[in-house]
């Protein structure tokens, strides 16, 4: 079981700076089945090996409805790195085509967070490990800004107050190539997304306009990176007045005329 010494300090350069992992943790790794998630939980089985503390792994599979999973598969990549395997079948499917069949991803990510947690109380667990990586966050800071007007991202580590439970994302410190690569040594094979959404998402939409603008400019993701962090220099234009506020501005400066007629 190895890795190359780059991804190790990418895995442990992300685990120290954003506070990821403790002593006696007990981590569950969303485990879909594709490409990063199989590679995160062959990543921390590494990390756990070269510990200089120990924590518990695990992997938690929800079966979303969406058609076959290959449990098997999963079970069986599981007992090869003797790590625990829990599965959960549930209708997230059904609910999501019913209530939001427009914008399907998010109620699904949010019901399915909420199957894991469930799986992490019922199993005293106290840390969720997912599979985001930094692709997967500068896609994210896109989407936020293109669909919600908001410049946000995910964080690597978040705190849910109500179940006390750390969502770290270990991952953030690598490419999508990377993440493929380091599918050779985990000797993974992934298992194809049933999903009828998969491929045809706003999240695919902005991973193809991004691998457009590096083509001709290499320079865009770092840009990007780099733009996501907080303590960079940001120029935005003055929060908007509100009516009061503007009426106000009107008298200040224009005198007393009726600022309906402007
Ligand atoms: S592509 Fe399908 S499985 Fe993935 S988040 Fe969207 S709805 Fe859920």
């Amino acid at each position: 079981m190895r890795l190359p010494k780059l991804y190790l300090r990418k895995l442990w350069r992300a685990a120290m700076e954003f506070e990821m992992l403790k002593e006696n943790d007990k981590v569950v790794v969303g485990l879909s089945g594709g490409k990063d998630s199989l590679f995160l939980l062959y990543a921390l089985r590494v990390m756990q090996n070269n510990s200089p503390f120990s924590f518990e792994l695990a992997a938690a599979t929800i079966d979303l409805g969406y058609g076959q999973i290959r449990e098997d598969y999963l079970r069986n990549y599981c007992k090869k790195l003797s790590v625990p395997f829990y599965l959960e079948r549930t209708n997230i499917a059904e609910v999501v085509k019913e209530r939001s069949p427009n914008n399907p991803c998010s109620s699904c990510a949010f019901y399915r967070k909420g199957a894991l947690i469930r799986i992490l109380k019922r199993e005293e667990a106290n840390v969720l490990a997912f599979a985001h990586h930094q692709d997967d966050a500068l896609e994210t800071f896109l989407l936020s800004l293109f669909y919600s007007g908001q410049l946000k991202t995910f964080m690597p580590t978040t705190y849910l107050d109500k179940s006390a439970i750390r969502v770290i994302r270990p991952l953030v410190y690598f490419t999508e190539a990377e993440v493929k690569g380091g599918l050779t040594y985990a000797e993974a094979e992934p298992v194809k997304n049933p999903c009828p959404y998969s491929g045809k998402t706003q999240r695919e939409q902005v991973k193809n306009l991004l691998k457009d603008l590096v083509k001709d400019n290499p320079n865009v993701y770092t840009h990007l990176l780099s733009a996501m962090r907080e303590g960079k220099k940001v120029e935005l234009w003055p929060k908007q007045k509100n009516k009061l506020e503007m009426h106000q501005f009107y008298l200040k400066y224009l005198g007393n005329i009726d600022s309906n007629d402007i």
